[in-house]
């Protein structure tokens, strides 16, 4: 195959490395965005690079936001007594679109994964700690996925948080085993929810 010019190869080249974009996307993409008016292209560029200067981690819990603490975190209405703790932004977003759960967020981003390497240190667990020994909060609901990593990870957690007396639940029911909980729809990750049991 004749190689592209350089731009386009590289545009292709960039494309590619997102996930779930293989070679043949990338090269649709890039003949799409080449198609576009310059205002258009512009507008595409411009928004990868305000979101990469202006999104950040929430300092409270982890949650990406473009403002300190995030919007959930300053709203005066959510309940602060409870805490649902999640592996990653995306389920935040999850969770909130079964608007049920008025209640606050802790984002570990990632699980411990001994296969892997990751240990309870490498994930956002020791903010958690240190939130749970300055605020009022009376139970932990761990909504990780329901895999192997995330049942570890929700074990561990519930190990480490029970001597203090908060009440520590899982999501399970409703969620298929290996399942991932930002795919769950609303029914089923709602259900999950209401069947949370203690850990
Ligand atoms: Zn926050």
């Amino acid at each position: 195959m004749k190689q592209y010019p350089k731009p386009l190869a590289k545009l292709i080249g960039e494309l590619s490395k997102l996930p779930g974009i293989g070679y043949k996307t990338a090269q649709r993409l890039a003949f799409h965005i080449l198609s576009l008016d310059d205002s258009e292209a512009n507008a595409l560029a411009d928004s990868i690079t305000e979101a990469k200067r202006d999104m950040k981690y929430c300092s409270v819990c982890g949650n990406l936001t473009d403002m300190d603490p995030c919007a959930i975190c300053a709203d005066a209405s959510r309940r602060t007594d409870i805490i649902c703790v999640v592996e990653s932004p995306r389920d935040v977003a999850a969770m909130e679109r079964i608007r049920d759960f008025n209640g606050l967020y802790h984002v570990l981003h990632g699980v411990i994964s001994p296969m892997e390497g990751i240990g309870p240190e490498d994930i956002n667990l020791k903010s958690l700690i240190i939130r749970l020994q300055k605020t009022d909060v009376k139970e932990l609901i761990i909504a990780t996925n329901p895999n192997i990593e995330g049942e570890a990870t929700a074990m561990y957690i519930a190990r480490l948080i029970k001597p203090t007396g908060i009440k520590v639940t899982r999501i399970a029911h409703g969620l298929p085993v290996g399942g991932d909980l930002e795919y769950a729809d609303e029914v089923t990750l709602l259900k999950a929810v209401e069947g949370r049991r203690e850990l």
